[in-house]
């Protein structure tokens, strides 16, 4: 038997690889819900992830998985329209012509983002079109220092400081340029004339979820139980405690896929992982009419939050009955912030607050209802010196034999934490874990 801790899409994907090489498993969920971040709330129609999700077309596990789980003609892409608002004005940058019409990048600014974003290098004058393929090159490399040397200042003052900062907050310039150049590729399909083109399933990740433990099986998973620690002995695993309604109970396991956090890895096995994470407070506001016609709109303006994603500018208000869906978002690097520290209702009144000082005719009467999710570790900071971090699938040396990891910290996390991460993770750990047995 081995034991799978954590319910989310790294630990569903791991039970059933191991299922597939003939294991038994048995997935310990500590929450009452499985799909971990990918978890969903009702609407009038489909239901809506807790936190906006679409996919890159970079992606290619996930992909696969939707056809092997019989969802493939689901997955449906699109083009979603990105916009920056600067100086109480939203401009569209998804067409050469908008993004020429931007008017806080000069002409030379545009001309070296532009060549940055088609991976040429014109230091000197003389074309480089192999600088930017080794990323590790740029690990130790400050993405300050990276975008000044590779672009210009006005690229960087208008351009990247804002994004960087409505990502990292405060802890920003701690950043590799390696994340940002792998997040430049990892972006992947851009159609020079429409954007970039994203994912999204016909009735949300949720079904992707429920596909996944129909696959696992309701009889191998078990929700509410909290894995607090594991046994070992003679350097193995032997077995895994979870805290459940009747108290603590002991299962016994010939090994374990932790899925989770890495704190949590922390809390049941004592290894320590030095990967900062920030935390993310996001809201879904329904509304009964559209607030923009961009999907994505970062901020560059003082606002509480920094983007809002208005998803049915993406995904038609109709598979929701009609609800138009805003996502605002904000991440959390000093758990002291003060948005950190206040209740839903004080958070949701602050976004709409902050929505009607950017949208002078948002009208909150439109409001149907808003929720709120709130989570201190949803995604790492990409510091330099990262990869030297991330925790190995296989914790025989670190921990005892039989215990692999999985989750946010695991290497296919990098340079962005992902469903096709999660899948890639949850897939690498049991394979090792067959590999070794
Ligand atoms: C704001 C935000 C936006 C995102 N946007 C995208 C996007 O656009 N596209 C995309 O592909 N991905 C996106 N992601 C990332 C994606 O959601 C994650 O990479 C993925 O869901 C991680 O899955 P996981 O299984 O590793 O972890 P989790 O989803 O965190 O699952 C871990 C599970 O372990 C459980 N658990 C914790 N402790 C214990 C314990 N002691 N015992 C038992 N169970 C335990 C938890 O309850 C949870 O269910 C986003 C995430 C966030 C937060």
């Amino acid at each position: 038997m081995i034991g799978v801790v954590g319910g989310g899409v790294a630990g569903l994907a791991a039970a059933r690889r191991l299922q597939e090489a003939g294991y038994d498993v048995m997935v310990l969920e500590a929450s009452d819900d499985l799909g971990g971040l990918a978890a969903t709330y009702e609407t009038k129609g489909d239901p809506i992830e807790r936190y906006y999700h679409h996919l890159s077309k970079s992606e290619e596990t996930i992909v696969e998985r939707f056809e092997e789980l019989g969802l493939g003609s689901d997955l449906v892409w699109g083009y979603g329209s990105d916009a920056y608002y600067v100086d109480g004005v939203v401009h569209p940058m998804d067409k050469p012509w908008e993004i020429l019409a931007y008017p806080h990048l000069s002409l030379y600014d545009k001309f070296r983002l532009g060549l940055l974003v088609l991976d040429v290098d014109i230091r000197g004058g003389i074309p480089s079109f192999d600088t930017y393929e080794k990323l590790e090159d740029f690990e130790d490399v400050p993405v300050k220092e990276f975008i000044l040397d590779h672009t210009s200042r006005g690229c960087f003052e208008r351009f990247f400081k804002p994004l960087l900062e409505a990502k990292f907050g405060e802890r920003w310039e701690d950043v590799s340029a390696a994340w940002l150049l792998g997040r430049v590729k990892f972006r992947g399909e851009r159609d020079p004339l429409r954007g970039e083109l994203l994912g999204y399933p016909l009735g949300g990740f949720g079904s992707l979820i429920d596909a996944l433990v129909d696959s696992v099986g309701m009889m191998d998973i078990f929700t509410g139980e909290r894995v607090t620690d594991i046994g070992i002995e003679d350097g193995a695993v032997q077995s895994v405690t979870a805290e459940t309604d009747l108290g603590a109970v002991p299962y016994t396991v010939d090994g374990v896929v932790i899925a989770t956090m890495p704190d949590v890895l922390e809390s049941i096995t004592g290894y320590a992982c030095d990967i900062d994470f920030q935390g993310t407070v996001c809201s879904v506001i329904s509304m009964a009419e559209a607030l923009t016609d961009t999907y994505w709109l970062n901020i560059a303006d003082d606002a509480p939050f920094g983007a809002l994603i208005e998803h049915t500018n993406f995904v038609s208000p109709e598979q929701y009955g009609g609800e138009h869906l805003l996502y605002a978002v904000k991440y959390i690097q000093d758990f002291e912030d003060e948005l950190w520290q206040m209740d839903d209702e004080r958070v949701e009144e602050t976004w709409l607050a902050g929505i009607e000082d950017l949208f002078p005719d948002f009208d909150r009467a439109s409001v149907n209802w808003i929720e709120t999710s709130r989570s201190p570790k949803t995604a790492p900071i990409y510091e330099r010196g990262y990869l030297e971090k991330v925790i190995p699938y296989d914790l025989s040396g670190e921990v005892a034999d039989g215990v692999y990891y999985a989750g946010m910290a695991s290497r296919a996390q990098y340079p962005e934490r992902s469903l096709n991460g999660a899948f890639v993770a949850g897939e690498t750990a049991a394979e090792r874990l067959i590999q070794n047995q």
